[in-house]
C-alpha cells in the first residue's frame, strides 16, 4: 500500500523520537494535530451555476506561539495531506526559531479551472468560514502552492470585514498592502542559503555547482534565478508541461521571462525539451524538487544521480526513498530546513505589521540569512553528536524546542 503524506511525516518524526527517547504519550501528543476543520464552500460560478469545494484548516501545535502556515489550492488537497503539512510547519517554525506553532490550510480545487473572480469568491467564502479560528495571535495563513499575494489580500480584506483592520492576520501580502519586501523571494532565497551552508561545510561551494530544479513556480523560479546570480549552473528546470535542458547551464532569468510570456518553460529557445521523468535522474550536484509531494519514491530513488537532494517542496521524498538515498550516500537537505525561508520572512512581515514599521530589503535578507545559518549550525551539531542524517537532526532540534515549550507551559 502506498504511504500517505501524514504517515511519511510521522515516520520521520519517529526516527527522531527514537534518538531523543520519549515516552509514547509524549510522542502521541507531538504527532497529533490540535484541531482540524473541514468546511463546505459553495460559490456561484461565472456561468451562474453552483460550485462546491471542500476547504481544510489543520492547527497542529501552538506551544511556541500562534499557529502558522500556508493555504494551498490544488486538486491533490485532502485532509491527510493538510495534517502532514501542518505538522511540518510546527517543526519548521521551531527549527527556524520563529515564535510560532504549525498549521496548514488547503482547498480541494484545480485553480486552472476557475477564473480569477471565482477564485476570489472561493477565498472569501473560505475566510468567512474560518475567520473565527484565524487571527494575528491565533493562526496566521500565508501563501503556498497556487496561492499568491493577491489571494492573501482577499483574506486580509475579508477578515477585516468581520474583525476590523488587522493586516497581521495573514502574511505574504502585496508589498503595497502591508506586505514585506523580500517575502516573495524568501523561500527560494532561503534554499540558496541552506544549500550554500551545506556545500561549504563539505568543502564545496555554489560557484560552478550543477543544479536541476523540478518545478518553476514561486520557489523554484526564485531559487533558480538567485543561484544563477551566484554562478551556479542550473542545467535543467521543469513545470507541469515538461522539462528543458542545457548542458552549459540555463539563463534562468530568460527562462522566467519565457514562462511569463508563454505560460510554460517548455520550448525555451536556448534549451532542448525533455520528459519530466528524465529530469529527476539527470547527473548533477544538487537536485531540487520544488513542486509537489512524494515525487521521489522507492521506485526511482535508486536512479537519482545527484549528490544532494534539496527539498524545496514540502514532503518530496517518501520515507523509504529518503533512506534509500541516504544509504547510497546522497545527502538529503530536509524540507523543514531547506524551505524555512518563507515562514521566516513571514515572521518579519508580521513583526513589521505589529510595529507599524517597514524594513529595508537588505535587513530582511540579512536577518533571513542569519536564521538559516543558525539553523544549519544547530543541525550540524546534532548530526555530529548522534551520527544521524540531516533530516533526523533537524527533527530532533525542532522536537526538543517544542517539547521544552510544552513542558514549561504545563499540560492543562
Ligand atoms: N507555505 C510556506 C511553507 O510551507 C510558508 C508558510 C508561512 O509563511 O506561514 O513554509
Amino acid at each position: 500500500m502506498t504511504e500517505t503524506a501524514y504517515e511519511t511525516t510521522n515516520k520521520f518524526l519517529q526516527d527522531a523520537f527514537d534518538v531523543i527517547g520519549l515516552d509514547k504519550n509524549a510522542e502521541h501528543l507531538l504527532k497529533t494535530p490540535s484541531r482540524q476543520v473541514s468546511v463546505e464552500l459553495v460559490i456561484q460560478r461565472d456561468d451562474g451555476s453552483i460550485g462546491n469545494f471542500i476547504g481544510y484548516r489543520v492547527q497542529h501545535d501552538n506551544a511556541r506561539g500562534p499557529f502558522k502556515g500556508g493555504l494551498r489550492f490544488s486538486g491533490d488537497v485532502n485532509l491527510d495531506e493538510v495534517r502532514s503539512l501542518a505538522s511540518l510547519m510546527t517543526w519548521k517554525t521551531a527549527l527556524a526559531d520563529v515564535p510560532y506553532g504549525g498549521a496548514k490550510g488547503g482547498i480541494h480545487v484545480d485553480p486552472t479551472e476557475l477564473s480569477r473572480s471565482e477564485l476570489e469568491r472561493l477565498t472569501r467564502r473560505f475566510t468567512e468560514c474560518i475567520h473565527e479560528m484565524i487571527g494575528p495571535t491565533t493562526d496566521i495563513p500565508a501563501p503556498d502552492m497556487n496561492t499568491d499575494a493577491g489571494v492573501m489580500a482577499w483574506i486580509f480584506d475579508e477578515y477585516s470585514k468581520h474583525n476590523g483592520f488587522n493586516p497581521a492576520v495573514v502574511t505574504g501580502k502585496p508589498v503595497d498592502l502591508h506586505g514585506s519586501v523580500g517575502r516573495e523571494a524568501a523561500t527560494g532565497r532561503g534554499c540558496l542559503y541552506a544549500i550554500r551552508e551545506v556545500l561549504e561545510n563539505d568543502g564545496e561551494g555554489l560557484d560552478g555547482s550543477e543544479f536541476v530544479i523540478q518545478g518553476f513556480g514561486n520557489v523554484g523560479s526564485w531559487a533558480g534565478r538567485l543561484l544563477h546570480d551566484q554562478n551556479a549552473k542550473v542545467k535543467a528546470v521543469s513545470d507541469v508541461h515538461g522539462a528543458i535542458y542545457n548542458e552549459n547551464g540555463l539563463d534562468t532569468h530568460a527562462v522566467y521571462d519565457h514562462l511569463k510570456k508563454t505560460g510554460s518553460v517548455v520550448d525555451f529557445p536556448q534549451a532542448e525539451d525533455m520528459a519530466n521523468e528524465e529530469l529527476l535522474e539527470l547527473d548533477c550536484d544538487v537536485l531540487m524538487p520544488a513542486a509537489i509531494g512524494h515525487v521521489i519514491t522507492e521506485e526511482n530513488a535508486d536512479d537519482i544521480s545527484a549528490d544532494y537532494v534539496l527539498e524545496a517542496a514540502n514532503g518530496p521524498c517518501t520515507y523509504k526513498a529518503h533512506h534509500i538515498l541516504e544509504d547510497r550516500g546522497v545527502t538529503v537537505v530536509p524540507d523543514i530546513f531547506a524551505n524555512a525561508g518563507g515562514v521566516t520572512v513571514s515572521y518579519f512581515e508580521w513583526a513589521q505589521n505589529i510595529q507599524h514599521f517597514s524594513w529595508e530589503e537588505d535587513r530582511v535578507n540579512s536577518e533571513l540569512e542569519s536564521h538559516m545559518v543558525d539553523a544549519f549550525r544547530t543541525i550540524r551539531g546534532l548530526m555530529n553528536k548522534h551520527d544521524i542524517t540531516m533530516r533526523t537532526a533537524a527533527f530532533v532540534a525542532a522536537i526538543q524546542k517544542v517539547r521544552e515549550a510544552t513542558k514549561q507551559r504545563g499540560l492543562q
